[in-house]
């Protein structure tokens, strides 16, 4: 396949950045990849494990004759990394952000993106709780989302460019605006994040189960909201700081229902959890319907023979 650019810039080496890599070198998508990352321990292990074609030591270095250039860093450092490479971005590049919130991270980088270079924020719906550069892997995106959240005049052949890029790498794309984007993600991904570090943090505090037992019995449910709870503490805290309306407003509806169930429990209404469990089950088939989690029991865990 003809490369979609000739040089991508990554900036930072985390799981999405080394994904993108991986996934552009499966389909020979890109003449050349260059990356770079904040720390010399980084650059080193992304040099040793073959991360990216060249890895260099500057972020103006990275961007350099880039016809793309990708913000792979967490959301809270979007702005102070755009403007670092801003002087240096060529003519007519795009530049783009992986960033899991997006209306702070526009407000935070296109002040300072040059005339004559495109903006255009996205975000993969897919990762794991792993990070760093040796997390990724060329088959993350297969399938998943890539949200695209152009602005008003936003140039219609790069965005094409960049969208033909992203489906090349597996994904499937989608755009929408800055606000949507944000609320969609406070009830897909960020309240069940904070859900889950609660419900961990509860089982760390409760002094009358063992946290042997918690480990021992885990497989009852509790691993699965571990498993989202491992998830990197610096990218879950620039979320919530910079996702912070649509976050509380679905942690208000969520903190009603809990009470909600709550009462139905103490006052044995059965029929209120019956049919809240119903509705509940039929959005986990939407998901399975829709390609995105497997049917296969146990999510398709191989449970160990003894
Ligand atoms: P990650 O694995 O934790 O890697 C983050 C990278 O950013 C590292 O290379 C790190 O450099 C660099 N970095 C951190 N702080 C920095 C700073 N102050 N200045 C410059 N570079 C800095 O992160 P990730 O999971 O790939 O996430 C990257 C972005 O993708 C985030 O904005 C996140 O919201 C978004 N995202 C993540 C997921 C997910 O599930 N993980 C999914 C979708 C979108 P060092 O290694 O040198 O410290």
């Amino acid at each position: 396949m003809t490369p979609i650019y000739d040089r991508v810039a990554l900036i930072g080496l985390g799981l999405i950045a080394s994904s993108m890599f991986w996934a552009m070198k499966r389909g020979g998508l890109a003449g050349e990849v260059v990356g770079t990352a904040r720390s010399e321990d980084t650059r080193k292990i992304a040099r040793d494990i073959g991360l990216c074609d060249r890895i260099v030591d500057t972020t103006a270095e990275a961007v350099e004759g880039a016809d793309l250039v990708v913000l792979c860093v967490p959301v809270g450092v979007m702005g102070a990394v755009a403007e670092e490479i801003a002087p240096h971005l060529a003519p007519g590049a795009t530049v783009t952000d992986v960033g899991s919130v997006k209306q702070a991270v526009i407000e935070a980088v296109a002040p300072h993106i040059p005339e004559g270079v495109h903006f255009i924020p996205s975000h993969p719906l897919a990762g794991t709780e792993h990070s760093g550069p040796r997390s990724g892997f060329a088959e993350l995106f297969d399938n998943r989302w890539w949200l695209l959240v152009p602005q008003d005049g936003t140039d219609v052949d790069a965005l094409n460019r960049l969208r033909t890029l992203l489906e090349a790498m597996g994904s499937n794309t989608e755009q929408m605006d800055f606000e949507h984007h944000d609320l969609v993600l406070a009830v897909t991904s960020h309240a069940p994040h904070l859900i889950a570090y609660t419900m961990v943090g509860v089982a760390d505090d409760l002094r009358r189960v063992t946290d042997s037992e918690v480990i021992k019995y885990s497989a009852a449910g509790f691993r699965d909201f571990t498993r989202i709870a491992a998830s990197d503490p610096v990218m879950w805290r620039d979320v919530f700081l910079s996702n912070k309306e649509a976050t509380l407003e679905i942690l208000g509806r969520f903190t009603e229902e809990l009470f909600a169930l709550q009462r139905a429990i103490r006052t044995g209404d059965g029929e209120h959890l019956h049919d809240y469990f119903t509705r509940t089950r039929a959005i986990r088939r939407g998901i399975i319907e829709a390609g995105q989690d497997t049917d296969a029991p146990n999510f398709g865990r191989v449970t160990k023979k003894e």
